[in-house]
């Protein structure tokens, strides 16, 4: 690792050279250095004292997204309208929680790009371009997105795609510092915000699908010197532990998981901080690779793999944790969002840590111990009976192991909840959880090589994509559904829920107005009544949206904002189920308030493939080649099946499915790699290239049969 102590030669020259994309476009200086985000910890503990900033990611360090305001509530919600409008120029996802400290709204775009806007208009005060390399995209599972900086005592932090920490000058938009986070020739990316937590920033990675090891950081916020890290997974043995959980960590696995990319356990989103009994808990995600019978042959618990830590902030020493998802094999992470409330629990008031991970249930854990209070299904998951209370474990249906015949799962990789976050309104007492229902199915591979940078989950991708008949295509995508969730931790059950157009919908914001927003895949805003999840009011955004809207106030005019922009995971793999009413990204802030009447500019183009083929001429065997590789090594970003979500290009529509050399200099020889599409020549032979080629040329026969029979040709 590379790691820049301030000031040296490096960081200064470093510096010079990123600012220059950092001038303020507006012409004008906001105010002078130093003056802006001055957050600091007791700031951000009082949050509820200044309910009109939101200081942290999740608002408060108990990340509950719930807001004090209450100006606009359910009985006015009906007359919020669009006060200001700002472009993000991206078309592709936004997933960004917006800060907003003192008047200064702070938020990110693809690309790691920050934006610093006057919180009442949309004025930009300035822009930041960190330069990401274009090929970083191959690093990516998941979309080249963004969720937020951190701000503490007059900067702000940025991890970069491409895997920096950044510390920024608020007010200016100059780089103060920057640090490398990460080996930078392995395939981790930063995709998650940082926290900020007694002066040291926290930033964890991701890249667990390609084969990495995960661990979190913490820099001190002034010079950007690394404090303390923690590893979630073990390494080689025979080079000794990094600490006594990590010895203990060890004794749960097999094998000779660090050679195949080094067991994953990415922390790439989800913290929480409780100043009273200083614990930082973080989530963990997946292995490498997904399938447990390649990762850790013979089993074992995998620590930390899919597990919630608790640490203390100072040092990283290591507290308790809770695993969710023994011996995970499914990609069922528990990354996902972390939430501290104080909740009743058996007639008594408990100080308790609640997440929805991917697996499925919804937990409620003692947060100063890591005991397991309850744990029930949120979704109609079937690859477990229940969660055992005396053991903590789940108890596994044998099959969902997939060891000897495929197995379709309930909830998919992409889990029952994903990165959107929820959120807890303590006046109703439940939490809002944005979930995915869709299955997916899990089968060993024929073999499994690993193979250094690029996907390496280990299960069959032909049995995981889409079957050949349209009419069992057309059954899976019924049942693709997705939903808001009110749940009540403490029976664990539904209050009410609201069922949406597909799975893949925005992260919640709650308030004391008894109001809960979220965006929609379809391209709403949606306002609900929060006891009662009655609808109060939408506005059509023109695009889906992922990303959590928030809420502040300024000047005593309350606002909520959203930054729009359909992406991520589900947009990109599932083309099929996303296609047939793709909306466009178009990627903007986009805030309200009571009385405004803004609009939106028309937007005049909507994604479409269009298909012009070559004459199919491959034989089965090559087709059966192509449909396989495609499947290992090109459907992450282009759609299973070659049905592109439409962020990335169709291939079906290429005229390179014409040109057998121009596809060959892009695939194998890398001639696109500096806009994002990566070089294949050392794991794909040029034969292999042109079988996909041809199984793509059959894929866009299949599309335009469809077209034509559904236009009645
Ligand atoms: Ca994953």
């Amino acid at each position: 690792m590379r790691h820049f102590s301030f000031p040296t030669l490096s960081v200064l020259l470093a510096a010079a050279v990123l600012a220059l994309p950092a001038c303020n476009q507006s012409g004008q200086r906001p105010a002078s250095a130093g003056d802006q985000a001055q957050v600091d910890g007791k700031r951000i503990e009082r949050a509820d004292r200044e309910p009109g900033n939101w200081m942290t990611h999740g608002r408060t360090y108990s990340e509950q997204r719930y807001s004090p305001l209450q100006r606009i509530n359910d009985d006015n919600v009906d007359e919020l309208g669009l006060a200001w409008s700002f472009d993000l120029q991206t078309k592709r996802g936004i997933e960004s929680t917006s800060l907003v400290v003192d008047r200064v709204m702070y938020t990110t775009g693809a690309w790691s790009i920050v934006h610093a806007l006057d919180a009442r208009t949309g004025r930009l005060l300035w822009s930041y371009d960190p330069k990401v390399p274009k090929a970083k995209a191959e690093h990516t599972c998941c979309d080249v997105v963004n969720r937020g900086v951190a701000a503490w005592r007059g900067q702000l932090f940025l991890g970069t795609l491409d895997g920096r920490l950044v510390a920024l000058d608020a007010a200016t938009g100059q780089v103060n510092w920057e640090v490398e986070t990460l080996d930078a020739t392995l395939p981790y990316t930063i995709t998650g915000a940082p926290r900020v937590v007694k002066g040291k920033v926290l930033i964890g990675n991701g890249g667990a699908e390609f084969g990495v090891r995960g661990y979190l950081s913490a820099y001190d916020a002034k010079t950007g010197e690394l404090v303390w890290r923690f590893y979630t997974v073990p390494g080689n043995p025979e080079l000794g532990f990094e600490n006594d959980a990590m010895r203990m960590a060890a004794e749960t696995w097999n094998g000779q998981w660090w050679k195949l990319g080094g067991g994953g356990g990415t922390v790439w989103d989800s913290m929480a901080y409780d100043p009273e009994l200083d614990l930082l808990y973080f989530g963990v995600g997946n292995g490498t690779p997904w399938n447990q019978e390649i990762r850790s042959p013979g089993g074992g618990d995998n620590l930390f793999l899919s597990s919630i830590v608790a640490v203390r902030p100072d040092t990283g020493e290591y507290v308790w944790h809770y695993q969710t998802t023994p011996g995970e094999t499914w990609d069922y992470t528990a990354t996902q969002h972390i939430i501290l409330a104080d909740i009743e629990h058996e007639g008594r008031t408990r100080k308790v840590l609640m997440q929805a991970p991917k697996n499925g249930f919804f937990y409620v854990v003692d947060r100063a111990t890591g005991e397991l209070l309850s744990a029930d299904k949120y979704i109609n998951l079937n690859w477990a009976t229940h969660v055992d209370m005396a053991t903590g474990r789940p108890v596994e249906v044998p099959e969902a192991r997939y060891k000897d015949a495929p197995f379709t799962l309930v909830p998919s990789y992409l889990g029952g909840h994903n990165w959107h976050p929820m959120s807890y309104n303590p006046d109703t007492g439940l939490v809002y959880i944005p979930v995915l229902d869709m299955p997916a199915a899990y089968a060993q591979p024929p073999e499994f090589k690993y193979y250094p940078g690029v996907s390496n989950i280990g299960t069959d991708g032909v049995i995981g994509g889409l079957p050949d008949d349209q009419a069992e295509r057309d059954a899976i995508g019924a049942l693709m559904q997705g939903r808001l969730l009110a749940w009540n931790p403490t029976t664990q059950e539904a209050a009410w829920a609201v069922e949406h157009r597909g799975p893949w919908n925005g992260g919640t914001l709650t308030t004391a107005g008894n109001l809960v927003l979220q965006g929609t895949a379809d391209g709403k805003l949606v306002a609900y009544a929060a006891d009662s999840g009655e609808v109060l009011w939408d506005f059509p955004t023109q695009t889906g949206v992922v990303a959590p809207p928030i809420t502040y106030e300024v000047d005593g005019e309350q606002y909520v904002s959203v930054n729009v922009g359909w992406g991520g995971a589900f947009a990109l793999v599932f083309g099929e189920y996303v296609q047939s009413e793709s909306l466009p990204n178009v990627s903007r802030i986009l805030t309200f308030k009571l009385g405004a009447d803004g609009s939106l500019p028309d937007v005049d183009w909507r994604p479409t493939v269009v298909f012009n083929p070559p004459p199919l001429n491959a034989d089965q065997a090559t087709l059966a080649i192509g449909h396989r590789k495609f499947q290992d090594f090109c459907m992450g970003c282009h759609g299973l099946n070659a049905v592109s979500g439409l962020l990335i290009p169709d291939l079906r529509g290429t005229a390179y499915l014409w040109d057998k050399q121009g596809w060959s200099d892009i695939v194998h020889g890398g001639a696109r790699a500096n806009k994002g599409m990566p070089k294949f020549a050392e794991h794909l032979s040029k034969d292999e290239v042109q079988a996909i080629r041809s199984y793509v040329v059959q894929q866009a026969h299949r599309g335009k049969q469809l077209r034509e029979a559904a236009a009645g040709n």
